[in-house]
């Protein structure tokens, strides 16, 4: 029903799966994550999955899904709030009644008090985000379960807390002469809610590419040293950029004995990575920045921090998803910019600033395989539930979990990203129906 857009750059585009056209109903009964960047990641059996969406949904047009949607809107009104990630395909961000990254729309659940619903056009650790952070008796709904992440699903809380007890017994438990614990947790937004409440439990906090630095300076004033997980690559540029050598930056395989790294390493640690990664931001690499340059002389090379360090380093800047709009948006000559993120957002650009010349770092279509599963079917009927009176798809995080995850994600709400040019808040599409 829906094609994947195409990619704005000189040469045809190919794409990395031709299932992408099909509606991602086909996919979610079966196990794994489905076409698109993840597809070869190994899915957990704890994933979420979603039950089958009703015929009425799945053989409707695109323009018959669209009206759905907007009667549905009209009948809710502000009892309804629909909130969309960057990375979400253009038919879902239309509906949307704020656009942003998982920074910016964590703050956005929280401006909606009186909304009874917030429908997470996103992937499932920003829907239990959002639950956490929601007003008592708000119902936060994801209109596909099958909506992860790869990178999110690479550390589990039991990994983890085996992870804590090898370094506790490492490090012990005592502060140094100037008050830091032996080591801190720090976990990505990018992760499930008992991870977050692990960090909240520990003394530690959240992430997200916005404020990773703010984080990390948050962390250090209180710790000889960070286990930063699930993403390496964000610990490792962030860390990178603030000085951190790469060896005090040892890895922490959770299939190994001490993560495979030394007790010595460990010792002399001051970010311990975790051994995860976006199968999205992967895909890019410095070849493709040795190509962009060669056939656009003067190209501004942007790319996310989720991206493997030589990529950043190659590139001329490396920042969020909001922090690679707003240089976009900002350029006041018309410019050619080689992006590096996921290709619905970087499409979006291309269509939001025509004076610009924006393609993908990437020459293959490949979206983010979870971001995918929402498609307008799931909306229309998740919200046509709604009007009848029904909940569905809602996800819920148990009390106490929620509470020590409120903890961890309160501390990063409170590190506010250092003021710069591109740092601004979740983008309103219009006020809240
Ligand atoms: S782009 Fe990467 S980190 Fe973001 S949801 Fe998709 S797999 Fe997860």
């Amino acid at each position: 029903m829906n094609s994947v857009n195409l990619l704005v750059q000189s040469e045809p585009a190919a794409t990395c799966a031709p299932d992408l056209a099909q509606g991602p109903w086909d996919f979610d009964t079966v196990p794994g994550y489905g076409p698109g960047a993840s597809l070869g990641d190994v899915a957990p059996p704890s994933a979420p999955r979603q039950g089958a969406l009703p015929a009425e949904y799945r053989e409707s047009s695109d323009d018959e899904l669209r009206a759905r949607i907007t009667a549905a809107r009209e009948a809710l009104g502000s009892r309804v709030v629909v909130l969309g990630h960057f990375y979400q395909r253009d038919e879902i961000v239309a509906h949307a009644d704020f656009l942003g990254d998982s920074f910016q729309l964590a703050n956005a659940a929280q401006t909606v008090p009186d909304a009874e619903a917030i429908v997470f056009c996103g992937v499932h650790f920003m829907a239990e985000t959002a639950d956490v952070l929601a007003k008592p008796g708000q119902a936060v709904i994801l209109p596909n379960l099958a909506a992860g992440c790869s990178m999110a699903d690479m550390a589990d809380i039991d990994s983890v807390e085996d992870a804590w007890a090898q370094l506790e017994a490492l490090y012990g438990t005592e502060p140094d002469a100037d008050g830091r614990v032996p080591v801190i947790p720090v976990t990505y937004m990018n992760s499930a809610a008992d991870l977050k409440a692990f960090c909240g439990r520990h003394g530690g906090i959240v992430c997200t590419s916005s404020n990773a630095e703010t984080v990390l300076e948050w962390a250090f004033e209180r710790a000889q040293r960070v286990l930063f997980f699930p993403d390496q690559h964000l610990g490792r540029n962030t860390a990178k950029k603030m000085g951190v050598p790469i060896e005090r930056m040892p890895m922490w395989n959770p299939r190994k004995p001490l993560g495979g790294s030394t007790g010595d390493d460990l010792l002399d640690a001051r970010v311990i990575l975790w051994h995860g990664f976006c199968s999205v931001h992967k895909r890019f690499t410095v070849d493709q920045i040795d190509r962009a340059r060669a056939a656009h002389p003067g190209v501004r090379v942007i790319v996310h921090p989720e991206c493997p360090m030589p990529v950043v380093d190659a590139a001329d800047e490396a920042g969020s998803t909001d922090y690679i709009r707003k240089a976009v948006a900002g350029a006041t000559e018309p410019t050619t910019f080689a992006i590096g993120t996921e290709i619905n957002m970087v499409n979006r650009l291309a269509a939001e600033f025509p004076q610009h010349t924006i393609f993908c770092l990437d020459p293959v279509v490949c979206p983010c395989s979870t971001m995918y599963r929402i498609h307008p079917g799931y909306l229309a009927w998740v919200l046509e539930e709604l009007v009848a009176g029904r909940t569905v798809n809602q996800v819920t995080v148990p009390d106490d979990v929620a509470a020590d995850a409120r903890v961890a994600l309160e501390r990063m709400l409170a590190a506010r990203p250092k003021p710069t040019p591109t740092t601004a808040g979740p983008e309103t599409k219009g006020a809240v129906r």
